[in-house]
This record gives structure tokens, C-alpha cells and sequence, in this order.
């Protein structure tokens, strides 16, 4: 075993030493970090962090009674105002720094760090490598937005997340627990003694959660905001709902006959409002410097009683302008600010098995600047409304949201969901970088430098993942944090800095090569001629729930979309064609992979091999599901017309046997084989890698378009559906869908 082990020892004695000798040459021979003894913890963080970037010991972070100008090899870390020895070096660069920003000025082989408040000097930590080794010319760097918002995601603490994505402001999760025991006594005594203490109990942990995250985000000088997700008391806590209902009868809501929105609570009831305004109040008392909230999915006021009707109150636009006057009201007081989120889908939309009357963007619900009028027109500008660039639920490049620049005078934050989403949840190497490029400049030109941006990062419906150590995904958050401080910095340079730290500088070129095809690959993979898919990228089981989801990127609305879709044998070949343009840009990520790969570590080699196989085998799967559902759906329009042609399903049985040969090959893997982004080996991953089965929507595709050709040739002319039993090979059965 040893003696077998030799080569790989060897082998990463000899990385170990380059990596050092590549740090130390990078460092411009930094060695020693100097602060101010009494510096902001935000300050210090970054020392530590700076300290480790240059591969030196936490000895090498000295704290100093009094600051003095750089020595050679010295950082010196200052934040304004600095002390006049050192601040008389910076000349006149602390005033190009509008915003939070920070800049390097190079003195006698050292250097000094001004940042314009503690949590600079992390940013200046998180872009160490793009500054160190330079000089003369001082290095600036100053935020595009006064604002930028990241919800929590993955384990790493506060301040080195903050010097990684560049934010001033985190978003926390729906935490802590309402009692109403202060605000409403009348509705907790309605509680059973056993569910006092139990609320009791969770309002203490919370609050201790709570008031943990806060000090550390304090501590990296950002603002903490817990999230209160939905507008649905009974989903908050059924235990308190009913209290309320005993002691305010009236406050039941009754909801619309077939809708998936419900109606806990209605407004047009002051005891309902009463409740909502002391829901929220004590929600925001349990800690931190505002609120972050967001009224889709767990909506829980849309009544339709008569006094709603008759009140003005009943449509989706009154209630949300009710309802953000009572969070407003209810903040208000305690002197806390609110982030309001207009997310809602494009259209009314599925979640699960329900189908959501969602209202906004173009469809019945009307547009985002009609469901949002009221809000942004008659409630205080000190309310923060923030918006996704998307004009859709997260989709594979979606149009942009028309809504984002039309919240004035409200601050304005423009959203990204960089979480791979609709867009394979990240098991693909699947790049949004040309996007976020021209989504963060129209963004700056409609928010302008005083609004803001928000990042929601992680991986959806996946186990173990962290994004930010993904060695193919994590340059979408890396572009963002680039861009979002310069909307026009050079995207190709934004790859190379990203790639050259993973990949070194031999192999950077072709995984960046690589990376950028598979934006496009992969968007119209999921996007058939611009049309929508599913949010969380799975095979849809059937023909009904395919059809609904060509609607999700909202062009379904536009003429391009109805063009799309018209039953033509054109419209065939230009599916055709998109997948088959798709199949040979993931062949050349192949290639460029191959060349890389004598130049990568071996374990990198083997992980983006699998990932790339994995995409490759789901693109043969997709090209054909999509182009049979073209085909069926020109099968469907000519037996409207009583005729129909034969050839198309002889087509689909093909496409039918090519899935069928494929789909045991989707998301193969060494259950050893261990990815950068997991903490553990594929193998113990809590959530397998998968998108589901394509086989049941093909069989229902194949077997539906047997029978509209049916109507029209003889029975023992059709080739035999494939539902019967003798279709199932020993293989297929029991890999149905899950
Ligand atoms: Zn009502």
C-alpha cells in the first residue's frame, strides 16, 4: 500500500511546494499585516484573511499601539478617518471612494489598505490576489451600488462570506417564534399551557440564534435582516391562528372557489389587521437591523368575502398595498427598515401538483408595474422594493423584468438567483456569466448608484453543496461580485482571474473556453426556442405539465413565443437543429476539457469528466423529448384537420429508442469519486444526482400521437403503442418514473 501510495505523496509534495513558491511570488514578498490594536473585529477578520491568502501563520498579524507608514514587506490596514502619518500617504485617493469601497496605495515595497469602513478592508481581503504584486499606480476599487444584499448560504463564517461576494447586508432565514403573549394576551391565553411553553421555548432559542448572527454579522460591519417568508398566519403557526380565530371570529378569510391562494386572515377585519400588524412587530423584535419579506407561495390573504369585494380589497394589487402598510406600520416604530420582494411567476404556475393563480407580468394577474402601482405610488419611499431581473420565475436567459427601474422614489434592488435552478441545479457545469454581464449594467442604468443588488446563491434541491466552492459554477458568484462593483469590467478577464486560482495558468484557458459554451448549451437545453421548462430543471411526467411549462419564460405571451409554437414541420427542424448546435458545444467542451487536462489536478480531470458526461448524456435525452413534443404537437393540429403523416411517428419511435438506451446512462458515477462542491464522496450525497425520468413523458407523447395517426391509417399499419407490456424491457421496469 505504501510503496503503491509513493507517486501520489511525491506528487503532492511537489504541488505543495510550487503552490508556495507561486504564493510567495505572487505575494511581492508580503510578510507581515499590521492594525490598529483597537481595530473594528471587521478589520482584524480581514488581516487573518489576508494573512492566510499569502500562506503566512496568524503571527504574522500585528496589532499596533500607534500605525506608522508600510515597511517594506508590510500591509498596514487603515479605515477613515486614518491617522495623519499614514493618511498623508493616500493623497487623494480616499475621495474616489464613494461608497464602501477600499484602496491599495503601494509604498516603500509595502502597502496600505484604506478601506472607507471596517467591513472595506474584507473586500480588499476577498481581492487580494487581483491586487497584490501590483504597484505603482494606487489600486481603487468602490462598489457600482450603494446596496448590495446576499442571503446565507453554505457554512463558512460571516466575515469571509462577506469578502467573497462584496455585500453590505445579509439576509437570514425565516428564524425565532411569535407568541403574542405581550402584543396580543387576549390570543395567547386562547393556548393550551403546553403550547405556551413550547412557543415559549422556541422564542428563546430563536432569539439566542438570532442575536448570534446579528453580533457576527455586526462584527464584519454589515446588517443582518431575518426573512419572513409568505403572508400566511395559519402556515406561521397553526396553534396561534386558531387562538386568533376564537377571540377574532370575523378575521377568517374566505378564499376564491379554485385557487391555490388562500385566505387566513381578511384584511377588510381591523382584528385581522390588528393581528398582522403584531405578527410581524414581534417577528422584527427578535433581532436584527430590518426585514426582508416576501409575499409569494404562502399567501395567505386573498379573500373574497363581500365586505373585501364591496372595501376595495378582494384583488391581488389592493391586498398587497394592505398588506405592506401594516409590515410598514408595524416596523415602523421600531425603527427598522423593510426590503420588499415583488417576486411572483410570470404566470400562473405549478408547485408540486397544485396549480398557482400567481398573478403578475402580462398574464391575468396584469403586469408587475399594475399588481405593484399601489404599493410603490402610495406607501412611504422609505420602503426598499426589490426585484428580479427576470421577467419570469428563474428561467434559462429569461427576458428582463420590465418592472426594475419603475419603484421611484423607492430605493430599488435588482435580484439574481444564481442557484442553477432551472438550469440543472448545478450537476452541470452550467455558466450564467454573459447574463449576469448584461443584466448588471441595464440594472445599474435603472437603479442608478444609490440602489442595490441582491444575490440568492446555492444549489437547489441539492444535498451537501456549496456553490462557492464549485470549481465549475462558482464563477456565476464570482462574475456577480465582480460585476456588481463594476458593471463594465472585462468578462474575459473576470474568467481568467477565476480560472488561473483553480486551474493554474496552462489549463485556465480551456476550462474557461469550456465554461462559456456551456451557457448557451445548457440554456437552450432547458429552453426550447425560448420557451420555458421546469423551475427545478426535472423531466415533467406528462404532456399537460410539459405544455404549462413552455410558458414559464413569459415569450409564450409574446409573438415570438406564438411562433414558436405554431404546428409546423419548420418549427421541427429549428428544435432539431437548437439541440443538435447544443450536442456540439457540450463536444467541444469535451475537447477543450481533454486539452486542460494534462495541466489540471487529476482529481479536477475525473470531476469535470463526469459532469460534462453527465450533461452530455441529459442533452441527448432532452433533444429528444423536445423535438417528439414538436412533432406531436404538429400530429395533434393535422387530426384537427382529420389528416395526418405517418413519417413523424416513425420519428418518435426512434427518439423513443434512443431515450430508452440513454436513460440508464443519465448521471453516471463512481460512488467514491468525491466532488469539490460535496463535503462527502457522490456515493453518500443525501440527495442522489438526478433529474428524474424522461420515460413516462415519451411513452404518453408517443402513445397520444398513435392515436391521432390512427384516426386516419389502418390499425395494423401503426407500429404498437408503446404502453403495453412487452415494451418494457427488464431494464426499463422499476426505473419508471420516481
Ligand atoms: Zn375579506
Amino acid at each position: 500500500m505504501r510503496l503503491k501510495n509513493l507517486p501520489r505523496l511525491a506528487h503532492q509534495l511537489v504541488l505543495v511546494l510550487l503552490l508556495g513558491l507561486c504564493a510567495a511570488a505572487r505575494g511581492a514578498g508580503y510578510r507581515q499585516i499590521v492594525l490598529a490594536q483597537n481595530a473594528h473585529p471587521a478589520m482584524a477578520a480581514a488581516a487573518r484573511l489576508m494573512a492566510g491568502k499569502l500562506g503566512l501563520p496568524e503571527t504574522a498579524v500585528a496589532p499596533a499601539a500607534t500605525l506608522a507608514p508600510p515597511a517594506a514587506g508590510q500591509i498596514v490596514l487603515v479605515c477613515a478617518p486614518a491617522p495623519a502619518n499614514v493618511g498623508a500617504l493616500l493623497g487623494t485617493t480616499p475621495a474616489a471612494l464613494k461608497h464602501d469601497g477600499y484602496a491599495v496605495v503601494f509604498q516603500n515595497g509595502g502597502a496600505i489598505v484604506y478601506g472607507t469602513r471596517p467591513r472595506s478592508l474584507l473586500f480588499a481581503a476577498g481581492d487580494m490576489d487581483l491586487w497584490q504584486g501590483r504597484g505603482p499606480e494606487p489600486w481603487v476599487r468602490d462598489p457600482a451600488f450603494a446596496l448590495r444584499t446576499v442571503s446565507l448560504h453554505g457554512s463558512r463564517p460571516i466575515a469571509e462570506y462577506v469578502a467573497a461576494v462584496g455585500a453590505n447586508l445579509i439576509l437570514g432565514r425565516y428564524e425565532g417564534s411569535v407568541t403574542l403573549e405581550k402584543t396580543l394576551p387576549q390570543v395567547f391565553a386562547q393556548l393550551s399551557p403546553e403550547t405556551q411553553r413550547q412557543l415559549r421555548r422556541q422564542q428563546q432559542s430563536g432569539a439566542a440564534r438570532i442575536a448570534r448572527m446579528v453580533q457576527e454579522c455586526h462584527d464584519a460591519d454589515v446588517e443582518y435582516y431575518p426573512l419572513l417568508y409568505g403572508n400566511d398566519l395559519q402556515r406561521w403557526s397553526s396553534e396561534l391562528y386558531n387562538a386568533v380565530l376564537k377571540v377574532f371570529p370575523k378575521a377568517q378569510g374566505q378564499p376564491a372557489p379554485t385557487s391555490w391562494e388562500t385566505a387566513a386572515l381578511c384584511l377588510s377585519d381591523p382584528g385581522a389587521r390588528q393581528v398582522l400588524r403584531a405578527y410581524v412587530q414581534e417577528f422584527a423584535s427578535q433581532g436584527g437591523d430590518g426585514l426582508y419579506v416576501t409575499f409569494w407561495d404562502h399567501y395567505g390573504v386573498h379573500c373574497q368575502c363581500d365586505r373585501c369585494r364591496g372595501g376595495g380589497l378582494g384583488t391581488f394589487p389592493a391586498e398587497l398595498r394592505a398588506c405592506v402598510q401594516a409590515y410598514y406600520e408595524a416596523l415602523e416604530p421600531l425603527h427598522k427598515k423593510m426590503i420588499v420582494r415583488t417576486w411572483s411567476s410570470g404566470v400562473p404556475h405549478w408547485l408540486g401538483e397544485r396549480w398557482v393563480h400567481a398573478p403578475g407580468n402580462g398574464s391575468f394577474g396584469g403586469t408587475g408595474a399594475e399588481l405593484w402601482g399601489a404599493v410603490i405610488r402610495d406607501l412611504p419611499a422609505a420602503i426598499t422594493i426589490q426585484t428580479k431581473v427576470y421577467n419570469s420565475d428563474c428561467q434559462p436567459d429569461p427576458p428582463f423584468n420590465p418592472l426594475l427601474g419603475q419603484a421611484r422614489p423607492h430605493t430599488e434592488i435588482a435580484e439574481w438567483q444564481i442557484t442553477g435552478q432551472t438550469t440543472g441545479r448545478f450537476y452541470f457545469p452550467a455558466a450564467t456569466v454573459a447574463h449576469t454581464a448584461w443584466t448588471m449594467k441595464k440594472s445599474l442604468a435603472l437603479v442608478g448608484p444609490e440602489g442595490g443588488v441582491n444575490l440568492f446563491p446555492g444549489g437547489t434541491h441539492q444535498s451537501n453543496y456549496d456553490l462557492m466552492a464549485d470549481i465549475a459554477n462558482s464563477i456565476n458568484v464570482y462574475a456577480w461580485r465582480q460585476l456588481s462593483w463594476r458593471p463594465d469590467a472585462n468578462v474575459d478577464q473576470i474568467w481568467r482571474d477565476w480560472a488561473t486560482a483553480i486551474y493554474g495558468p496552462k489549463a485556465a484557458p480551456h476550462v474557461v473556453k469550456a465554461l462559456q459554451l456551456s451557457e448557451p448549451a445548457v440554456n437552450r437545453l432547458f429552453s426550447a426556442l425560448g420557451l420555458g421548462s421546469d423551475t427545478n430543471s426535472g423531466f415533467p411526467s406528462n404532456i399537460e405539465r410539459r405544455e404549462t411549462l413552455l410558458k414559464y419564460t413569459n415569450r409564450y405571451y409574446l409573438p415570438e413565443g406564438q411562433k414558436a409554437l405554431e404546428p409546423t414541420l419548420e418549427n421541427i427542424q429549428r428544435v432539431i437543429a437548437e439541440k443538435d448546435d447544443c450536442l456540439r458545444q457540450i463536444d467541444q467542451m469535451v475537447r477543450e476539457l481533454e486539452l486542460a487536462k494534462p495541466d489540471m489536478r487529476p482529481e479536477q480531470a475525473a470531476e469535470l469528466a463526469t459532469r460534462f458526461d453527465w450533461l452530455r448524456e441529459f442533452g441527448i435525452v432532452a433533444r429528444s423529448l423536445d423535438e417528439s413534443l414538436w412533432r406531436f404537437r404538429y400530429l395533434r393540429h393535422l387530426a384537427q384537420q382529420q389528416t395526418t403523416d405517418p413519417e413523424q411517428l416513425k420519428c418518435m419511435a426512434q427518439s423513443w429508442e434512443i431515450i430508452k438506451a440513454h436513460r440508464p446512462r443519465l448521471f453516471r458515477f463512481d460512488p467514491a469519486q468525491k466532488f469539490s462542491c460535496y463535503d462527502v464522496p457522490l456515493g453518500q450525497l443525501k440527495t442522489k444526482p438526478s433529474l428524474g425520468s424522461p420515460i413516462s413523458l415519451m411513452r404518453e407523447l408517443f402513445d397520444t400521437a398513435r392515436q391521432y395517426v390512427g384516426a386516419s391509417v389502418p390499425p395494423e399499419q401503426l407500429p404498437p403503442p408503446l404502453g403495453t407490456p412487452k415494451e418494457k424491457t427488464p431494464a426499463a421496469v422499476g426505473t419508471e418514473e420516481q
